[in-house]
């Protein structure tokens, strides 16, 4: 997905579901890079979120290399997206 199209999934569904969590909570949580830690706390947040695979997608899209989005840290992230690059060149 291109990082437009993922950010017009993700503000249609913010639109649609209301503000996200991490928008009403100390955004430090969901960066531990920047002294916040709470990486399981934010994990745990993000699994409720309505917007959570949109928020995933965005990150994806545009090579987020901070925080937690969607749930996954960023070496998560960067697992997956190789892991997506492996599948579609065995297709
Ligand atoms: S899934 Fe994304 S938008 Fe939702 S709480 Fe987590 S970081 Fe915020």
């Amino acid at each position: 997905m291109r990082p437009d199209q993922a950010f017009t999934a993700l503000a249609e569904a913010i639109k649609f579901h209301g503000a996200p969590v991490c928008q009403e909570i100390d955004g430090e949580l969901w960066f531990p890079e920047i002294g916040g830690g709470h990486v399981a706390e934010a994990k745990k947040l993000c699994q409720e979120c309505p917007v959570k695979n949109e928020c995933l997608q965005f990150a994806l899209a545009n090579d987020e290399q901070y925080g937690i989005w969607g749930g996954l840290s960023v070496r998560e992230r960067m697992r997956l997206k190789s892991k997506g690059r492996t599948t579609s060149r065995r297709q």
